[in-house]
């Protein structure tokens, strides 16, 4: 009797595991026989290669195909970058060659989506500014150092954030950048007076999904460690963002600039 009743738990936990999965990714693109190209390297202190281990082993569970570089000079691979669907880079930092940039901002204009997160992709090569172009935001600043914050998911309506929650972070990095103000804000947070008593009240995005010509950047703040990624929203709203990205060459192109400031015509 309680062996039967043990069994029958089990087999409700699973499958309802199995439905919050697939609730999960709703309306997302699948990962299944993708070609994700993942680039490290950069500051050691961010353990890009442990992140990058991390997501491909998810991404590998995910039927997704997985090439692991350490080194940027893939980006002057065009031929092997045209079979790519995605680049997940998390590269901190140091300085990449003008032929490296124009191979990987030429491959995103051309249609392969970028993902990635924290000073991986929002804080890579300062001295590039058309890098930065394509990204739509750059680090500056992250006051406090390691410390707590609230993320506010404060789009509801993508698939990216859709039925996610507002959730706390703990003993990491609460990113001040500068960012596009065309962007698409997927999920922001606010900066209190305790470090820096002038940006009391600051919003300022987490996360923000974008065109780069053809090619679907998405973005996120999170990441300082791989640990950030134990917190399950956190890991979500990579791993969903991740998804999005992956379909730039198959899925349909959105609408996704979103003006922050108002036009002549509505000053007028
Ligand atoms: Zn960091």
């Amino acid at each position: 009797m309680f062996k039967k009743l043990y069994v029958f738990v089990l087999f409700i936990l699973i499958t309802s595991q199995t439905l919050w999965a697939q609730q999960d990714f709703k309306d997302l693109p699948t990962l299944k026989n993708k070609h994700i190209l993942m680039v490290w390297g950069g500051w050691e202190g961010h353990k890009p290669k442990e992140f990058t281990d991390r997501v491909a082993k998810w991404l590998s569970s995910q039927g997704a195909n997985v090439l692991i570089f350490d080194t940027l000079s893939v980006y002057t691979d065009s031929l092997l970058l045209a079979k790519q669907d995605l680049i997940i880079q998390y590269h901190t930092m140091g300085s990449i060659t003008k032929d490296q940039n124009k191979g990987l901002l030429t491959a995103v204009k051309n249609g392969i989506g970028i993902a990635g997160c924290h000073g991986g992709l929002g804080d890579s090569f300062r001295q590039e500014t058309h890098y930065q172009y394509m990204v739509g935001g750059q680090w500056v600043e992250h006051p406090g150092g390691k410390i707590n914050y609230k993320v506010d998911i404060t789009n509801q309506n993508d698939p990216v954030t859709a039925g996610l929650k507002d959730f706390d972070i703990q003993d990491t990095e609460q990113y001040f950048m500068h960012v596009d103000p065309n962007v698409k804000v997927l999920a922001t947070t606010t900066f209190n007076d305790e470090f820096d008593s002038w940006i009391k009240g600051a919003v300022m995005p987490v996360s923000w999904k974008k065109y780069y010509g053809k090619g679907r950047v998405f973005y996120l703040s999170i990441g300082h460690n791989p640990k950030d990624f134990d917190n399950a929203s956190a890991w979500a709203l990579l791993t969903r963002g991740i998804a999005w990205a992956s379909d730039s060459r198959k899925g349909p192109t959105e609408k996704w600039l979103s003006p922050l400031y108002p036009s002549h015509t509505k000053l007028k």
